[in-house]
């Protein structure tokens, strides 16, 4: 197939459909940890044509609301500080703090600027010598080798005024929190993006140590519905393991180039996760080559003591203990243009994805 209709087929749509329901014969749990996945799960209105033994949970694979409520407090006071400009992608400005927002401080006249890739922040902090520009670096695989990039031409560049502030994550260890937590998970459906930078092996954990299927999908309704197929499938044999269904995107072995230069510019460190606590070596900190790009240890800041948001049960969402729906702020209080959380902020949070396609 090569055209977007050709995935959004009825006549595929209905086949998958038929195939699911002829192999799904016991009660399984299927967890997306991408938020792309979420999106378009909740678009295409793809739980309501499951039948009843399959049930879709959403995880931690949205990067914005992953990223803890200290961190969003630590940008919020860089952006106080006189000769900084802290650049960000768009969805990070809304997220609430525990008393404001970047987009709040930016109103109030901060230098807080959306930026689309990390070579912007690049450009201006050469034009702009006499400022400090910090870069917000969230996200998971797929984003952190562009900013490891950046960071690795301002070192060549020697640009002094360029930082990262870190808070890139690693998605297995959160895969692997969740299920050594005790959440009933049976399969994963493996996020498409991440996996064309690492490849499939960081998979092989799920299948071989605990159990767990894991399908890496696309994004499309053909794509999600046979990558459910396939997953029922390994489950109903009791032969799980992982498959690439995102073929045309995704190849074992990941893109090698951008594994380097994630290695050399990055180390793993323990990190907080929103609603999951610190995981070990589930995050990205600059290594020493790189250490003078590191904001955290380059700029000295005064942070605000936190106050965690009362009501909001992001945290639980994100290990799909509990949905949206069962929030009692979902709706009535929070809302995309008041969001009370993080994962109402994004554009992939399951809240927003529940709101915007019910
Ligand atoms: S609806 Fe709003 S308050 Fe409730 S969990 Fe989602 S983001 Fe938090």
């Amino acid at each position: 197939m090569k055209y977007v209709d050709e995935f959004r087929d009825k006549q595929i749509v209905d086949t998958l459909l038929a195939q699911i329901r002829k192999y799904s014969q016991k009660n399984i749990r299927l967890m997306e940890v991408c938020g792309g996945h979420t999106m378009s799960i909740h678009r295409f209105g793809i739980p309501s044509l499951l039948p009843e033994t399959v049930t879709l949970l959403s995880g931690p694979g949205c990067p914005v609301c992953v990223t803890d409520q200290s961190y969003i407090d630590r940008a919020v006071a860089y952006s106080k500080l006189q000769d900084v400009v802290v650049a960000t992608f768009g969805d990070l400005v809304r997220v609430p703090g525990s008393t404001s927002t970047l987009a709040k401080e930016k109103a109030r006249g901060a230098d807080v600027r959306m930026v689309y890739s990390p070579n912007d922040v690049l450009r201006m902090a050469k034009q702009e010598p006499h400022k400090r520009f910090i870069f917000l670096g969230i996200g998971f695989e797929t984003t952190s080798p562009a900013i490891a990039a950046s960071v690795k031409r301002a070192k060549a560049e020697n640009l002094t005024n360029y930082f990262v502030y870190s808070a890139h994550k690693l998605m297995p260890p959160a895969m692997t929190a969740l299920i050594t937590e005790g959440i009933k998970i049976d399969g994963y459906i493996c996020p498409g993006h991440v996996s064309v930078i690492t490849g499939s092996s960081i998979y092989n954990d799920f299948p071989e140590k605990y159990g767990v299927s894991a399908v890496i999908s696309g994004f499309e309704p053909v794509d999600l519905l046979q990558s459910i197929l396939m997953s029922v499938v390994q489950l109903a044999e009791n032969m799980p393991k992982v498959e690439i269904q995102y073929t045309r995107v995704v190849q074992p072995q990941g893109n090698l180039e951008a594994q380097a230069v994630l290695k050399e510019v990055f180390t793993p460190r323990d990190d907080l996760w929103r609603g999951l606590g610190i995981l070990p070596a589930s995050g990205l900190a600059l290594s020493t080559k790189y250490e003078n790009y590191d904001a955290q240890k380059m700029i000295e800041v005064q942070v605000e003591p936190l106050k965690v948001q009362k009501g909001c049960i992001c945290g639980e969402i994100l290990k799909g203990l509990r949905t949206p729906i069962e929030c009692t702020l979902f709706k009535k209080v929070c809302n995309p243009s008041n969001p009370v959380g993080a994962c109402m902020v994004s554009n992939e949070g399951a809240c927003a994805a529940f709101y915007k396609y019910g």
